[in-house]
């Protein structure tokens, strides 16, 4: 599932490969993933649509098409874009002025895009928190003194702070030494402030290295990201530990799993 940086990655290529263009034909192989309007609609509305910005909130992309026209793309599980010839497999595609195509792809048919004049009344997007990068640290202490439950739940719930999904949430906590089964009140102002600087150190270096792809997550031009090998824990079950080379244990939180180093995080 893409997370912060890998939709950052994205909509930065987007920026260099779409601006200006115009959005001259589109085939729609399979409707389910188009949530509004209905596809006949959606596809009289979009042609020769000119794309003048591209923003992402959270991680969902928004492709401003004109004043009170807005193409918005959330790719949840298995969704991703490709741009460049046509793709067989491409449930929607976007056929462009330059004579390429972006194509929507999607294996489980999870993700929606919806064509609206506005996106700021989105409930799910009136409910999303806000990115660690917008918090200064003590804002973020300020927030974690309302919460009780877990804390890596707590990181992953798009409603306390947006973007951090299962990898990185997981990273920050190995690098900042924190026990992924503790609880929020638990952790010392210490311990809040290492976490603050660790999300944002982790989702920084993601976006610098394009993205980690562990599963269906692939960038505009289908290459896979830079970052996965730059991972220390996820995945990593039984490995030894980068900093104390004891072996890493998995356990499940919320539903997730989740992997950590029993030595380095207490
Ligand atoms: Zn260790």
């Amino acid at each position: 599932m893409p997370e912060l940086p890998e939709v950052e990655t994205i909509k930065r290529e987007l920026e260099k490969k779409l601006l200006d263009k115009k959005i001259i034909g589109l085939k729609v192989n399979n409707p389910k993933v188009i949530k509004e309007p209905a596809p006949s609609e959606f596809k009289n509305q979009i042609i020769n649509e000119k794309i003048k910005k591209i923003t992402r909130r959270g991680k969902l992309l928004i492709i401003e098409l004109k004043k009170d026209k807005f193409l918005i793309i959330h790719l949840r599980i298995t969704g991703w874009l490709r741009y460049g010839k046509e793709e067989t497999k491409a449930r929607v595609l976007f056929k462009l002025s330059d004579g390429n195509f972006l194509n929507y792809m999607d294996s489980r048919l999870l993700g929606h895009l919806r064509l609206r004049e506005a996106y700021k009344d989105l409930n799910f997007l009136k409910k999303l928190g806000p990115e660690i990068f917008e918090l200064t640290a003590k804002q973020f202490k300020q927030m974690l003194k309302q919460k009780k439950g877990n804390i890596k739940a707590l990181i992953m719930n798009q409603s306390f702070i947006a973007g951090v999904g299962n990898i990185y949430a997981q990273e920050a906590l190995f690098l900042a030494k924190i026990d992924p089964r503790r609880t929020a009140p638990s952790l010392t102002v210490k311990e809040k402030d290492k976490l603050y600087k660790e999300l944002k150190a982790v989702l920084a270096e993601a976006i610098e290295y394009r993205g980690s792809s562990v599963d269906s997550y692939r960038n505009l031009e289908g290459q896979a990201g830079g970052m996965e090998k730059r991972l220390k824990v996820y995945g990593k079950k039984n490995q030894p530990c980068p900093t104390c080379k004891k072996l890493l244990k998995k356990t499940t939180i919320a539903g997730r799993g989740t992997c950590f180093c029993p030595n380095c995080q207490k």
